[in-house]
């Protein structure tokens, strides 16, 4: 079809949003398309900035077409199934899925090493049980590790993690930094993240040769949800919540882009200056208050012992993006050696499960995005490998059933083993 009727669709789509009695939005009736766009994502991309239907995903296939996925209320699915996009249906019942994806779960049982259950990763959770599961973490590793707090969110949230090193004592090596739940929705970013920190605690007190030189090696930083409350948003209102809560003067629009919100190739292609987009990058470089707080933090990390490694986790492409996303012409000057790590880091995600994970500079195996904090560090706190892995899943998408928590983790602890012994 011709974009001039997807601009029609544009006016046609303003829904009215159902509400459940605690006031958090139904997905009841929801239904997920993929839709093959011709190529012309960014046309169509600025058809859908001012609708009700919910961007979620954005795909450019190496051997075929770009898609988009999209969520449709019930209420719409007539006109947007009249309008005869080439599509295919991913769900026919959101709601249903957010349903299977399980109920929040319960805060596991301490083992005698005063460490959280393995069956933690049997369930999402809620954001106040993850800072508990930080602290009991941290308190069974208190040699080597601590709790630190970058800053706040724009609610006030405490934005915070963990440090951990290795036998040299801290701050003594360059720097290996995570953050995790930048999108609000992407809860299967935290709880990987999670289970890396697991891993790494205990298997160095069981003397596990590998994990000893990884931490003897890098000092770690991990942030698992650097954007407390859009995932809090997410838990309690709008399980599809993206961006951070920021209200802004002149505008209703609620929420920034903290992906887009970044200093490097801040306001270009693949970011939006219009509040209501999902993709809006703010006014200003870091006037987001989780960028700005995370911006001084690398700078402090850049100016001691460097960052090796910077990873900023998202769902759903099943991808391992290397600079740049704000460019696609430019590449940094290691990008041979970064896809040749990536590519046998994806080598060691598929063994487990046979998961596939596609690799290379995100503009060119995903799509542009200008203002992301991988660039950032690639370009503006030196980091070596300045990367954003999408985990799992391209079928299930944001909300991944919780049986594959555990999966997820495992294939991306065989990466992070092999990329951590071999960057
Ligand atoms: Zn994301």
């Amino acid at each position: 079809m011709k974009l001039t009727t997807a601009i029609w669709f544009t006016g046609a789509l303003k829904a009215i949003v159902l509400a459940n009695q605690d006031d958090s939005i139904s997905f009841e009736g929801f239904k997920v398309y993929r839709i093959d766009t011709s190529d012309q994502i960014a046309d169509l991309k600025s058809t859908f900035a001012d609708l009700f239907i919910i961007e979620l995903n954005y795909n450019r296939h190496r051997d075929s077409l770009a898609t988009i996925d999209v969520a449709v209320p019930p209420e719409h699915v007539a006109v947007f199934d009249a309008l005869d996009f080439n599509t295919t249906i991913l769900s026919r019942n959101l709601g249903a899925d957010i349903a299977t994806e399980g109920s929040l779960g319960n805060y596991p049982e301490l083992d005698d090493d005063g460490v959280p259950g393995l069956s933690w990763f049997d369930s999402y959770h809620a954001y106040e049980d993850h800072v508990r599961y930080w602290a009991d973490l941290q308190a069974s590793f208190v040699n080597n590790s601590e709790l630190i707090q970058v800053g706040y969110s724009f609610e006030g949230r405490p934005i915070q993690g963990i440090h951990l090193w290795g036998s040299s004592g801290k701050n003594s090596k360059p720097a290996v930094f995570f953050n995790g739940n930048v999108h609000a929705r992407e809860w299967i970013t935290s709880i990987v993240v999670e289970y890396l920190l697991y891993q790494i605690v205990t298997g160095y007190n069981k003397k596990d040769t590998a994990i000893q030189a990884a931490l003897d090696n890098y000092d770690f930083y991990v942030l698992p949800v650097v954007n407390p409350d859009g995932f809090v948003y997410s838990q309690t209102t709008n399980r599809l919540w993206r961006k951070n809560r920021q209200t802004r003067d002149n505008t209703t629009a609620v929420g920034t882009d903290i992906n887009r919100n970044w200093s490097v190739g801040f306001g270009g292609d693949g970011s939006s200056s219009n509040p209501s987009s999902e993709t809006f990058s703010g006014y200003q470089p870091g006037d987001a208050p989780e960028t700005a707080a995370l911006m001084e933090f690398a700078q402090t990390l850049a100016v001691d012992k460097g960052i090796k490694l910077y990873i900023d986790w998202h769902s759903y492409a099943q991808v391992i993006l290397l600079s740049y996303g704000y460019i696609c012409d430019s590449f940094p000057k290691n990008i041979d050696r970064q896809i040749s790590l990536a590519g046998e880091t994806a080598v060691r995600i598929a063994q487990p499960y046979n998961t596939t994970f596609d690799y290379g500079p995100g503009c060119l195996v995903l799509y542009q995005s200008s203002g992301n904090g991988r660039d950032y560090m690639t370009d503006a706190a030196g980091a070596e490998f300045g990367w954003g892995i999408e985990l799992r899943s391209t079928s299930y998408g944001f909300v991944l059933p919780a049986d594959q928590i555990l999966p997820s983790s495992v294939e991306i602890w065989e990466g992070m083993k092999y990329l951590w012994a071999n960057m």
